[in-house]
């Protein structure tokens, strides 16, 4: 069967370019489906923001002070003033303050109409008559915190698309929230394809030339991570009709799917094929990068599918670099590349230009008090140990010549803590 590439690139497809050629596709596909959901502020963790959340409150609402202390006329400061009242949190004064007195006020409590200024209890002196002497010091309004210091009312106090944090449910709550309108997870179908790929879970011993899955397990937690739902499709055989049911059927049920292996041209490569079979598209195959090149992105019906290579390193890099971004596309956000800093190399390594280069790196002390790039691990895309302990990848670019010591590269990290 003759293949339809969709792709406007005959040639190896950089990932920039893949990018901007599927934005727009998961974009129309993520219009149509369109559907929020609401969720309480408790189950809110992680998810992405739908719509902004605009204060419809100052936080606080009104002045409040800052500490305890007393509150007085700044005008004031040079006389002792008679202690009144004793304003607590939750306990706004009723009676109308006047100048010449000072309000003995604790932290959180509203500040009486008038004072505008606190001094603080530590700062404060008493005369024999107990009233209070006030320290010189102080500036006009100060240690009161002002209505809407926090959040005046109108302000969007979470943006649409943030990522929801501990503290965005605590400014939720803030602002009088209860529940908050997010992005549906996606269900994504993790399927691993190969004839040798067994599940370790139900074989202990591999037969000669079988490997354990080593790409599910890992799609699958790369998924949870970025919130999402994983429908387990397990394993399947190297067979064009087993593998277009399988299409199929997730297709179907699923919002997108992520499969690894059979995506190269060899004899026992089918998933091109069956993606054509089930009445799909094929939108690129094959980006100029490395470890990732025999990457297949296409559709059917309005479902992804992303057939990512065998190569488990592969796998890694083109699901962080390209499913993942597509992913965000899909859940309304922006699907930016992931951030890069510059960082210069503490290694040397012929690069032929055409293909950017994805290594497994760590960040080193240089000696010299500074960090420089070190390759982790051992070469090859089959190689997932090069993967752990690696704190991220380095780039060398598509147009780069080779990497001396000391050049410039582009780092991308993935340690959980850095993201
Ligand atoms: P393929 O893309 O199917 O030609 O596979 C490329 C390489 O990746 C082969 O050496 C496969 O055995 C290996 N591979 C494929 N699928 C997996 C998997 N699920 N886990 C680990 N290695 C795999
Ligand atoms: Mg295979």
């Amino acid at each position: 069967m003759a293949d339809i590439i969709h792709s406007p690139y005959p040639e190896d497809i950089t990932l920039e370019n893949a990018h901007d050629l599927v934005t727009p596709l998961m974009r129309a596909i993520y219009e149509k489906r369109h559907k929020h959901e609401n969720v309480s502020l408790e189950k809110a963790l992680g998810r992405i923001l739908a719509d902004n959340v605009t204060a419809k409150i100052n936080v606080p609402c009104q002045d409040t002070a800052a500490v305890d202390g007393y509150a007085f006329y700044f005008d004031d400061l040079d006389k002792p003033l008679p202690i009144t009242g004793s304003i607590k949190a939750g306990h706004p004064y009723q009676d109308s303050a006047k100048p010449g007195q000072a309000y003995r006020i604790f932290t959180g409590a509203v500040m009486p109409d008038g004072p505008d200024t606190i001094a603080m209890q530590e700062y404060c002196e008493f005369d024999k008559e107990g009233r209070v002497v006030l320290p010189h010091t102080i500036k006009r309004g100060t240690n009161y915190r002002p209505a809407g210091e926090n959040i005046s009312k109108g302000e969007i106090a979470i943006q649409q698309g943030t990522v929801i944090s501990s503290a965005d449910i605590g400014l939720a709550a803030a602002v009088g929230c209860v529940s908050l309108t997010v992005q549906p997870k996606l269900k994504v179908a993790v399927i691993s394809i190969g004839d040798e790929v067994v599940d370790p879970q139900q074989t202990e011993t591999l037969k000669l030339g079988e490997i354990f899955d080593s790409n599910r397990p890992m799609l699958k937690v790369m998924m949870q991570n970025m919130g999402h739902d994983v429908i387990d499709y397990g394993i399947i055989s190297d067979d064009l009709d087993t593998v277009t049911r399988a299409l199929i059927d997730a297709a179907t049920n699923t919002d997108i799917i992520l499969c690894s292996g059979g995506s190269s041209e060899g004899d026992e490569d089918h998933t091109k094929s069956a993606i054509l079979n089930s009445g799909g598209v094929i939108d690129f195959w094959r980006l100029a990068l490395k470890p990732g090149r025999p990457m297949i992105s296409g559709r059917i019906n309005d479902t992804p599918v992303f057939g990512l290579p065998g190569n488990p390193v592969a796998v890694f890099v083109c699901t962080r670099l390209f499913a993942g971004p597509m992913l965000d596309v899909l859940q309304g956000g922006d699907g930016c590349l992931p951030p890069k800093i510059k960082i210069p190399a503490g290694f040397s390594k012929p690069h032929r230009k055409g293909r950017a280069e994805y290594l497994r790196a760590r960040l080193d002390n240089d000696g010299n008090g500074g960090v420089h790039i070190v390759i982790n691990g051992r070469p090859g895309a089959g190689v997932l140990s090069s993967l752990t302990g690696a704190d991220g990848l380095v780039e060398i670019p598509t147009d780069y010549d080779d990497v001396n010591i000391g050049d410039e590269l582009p780092f991308l990290m993935f340690r959980e803590a850095a993201l």
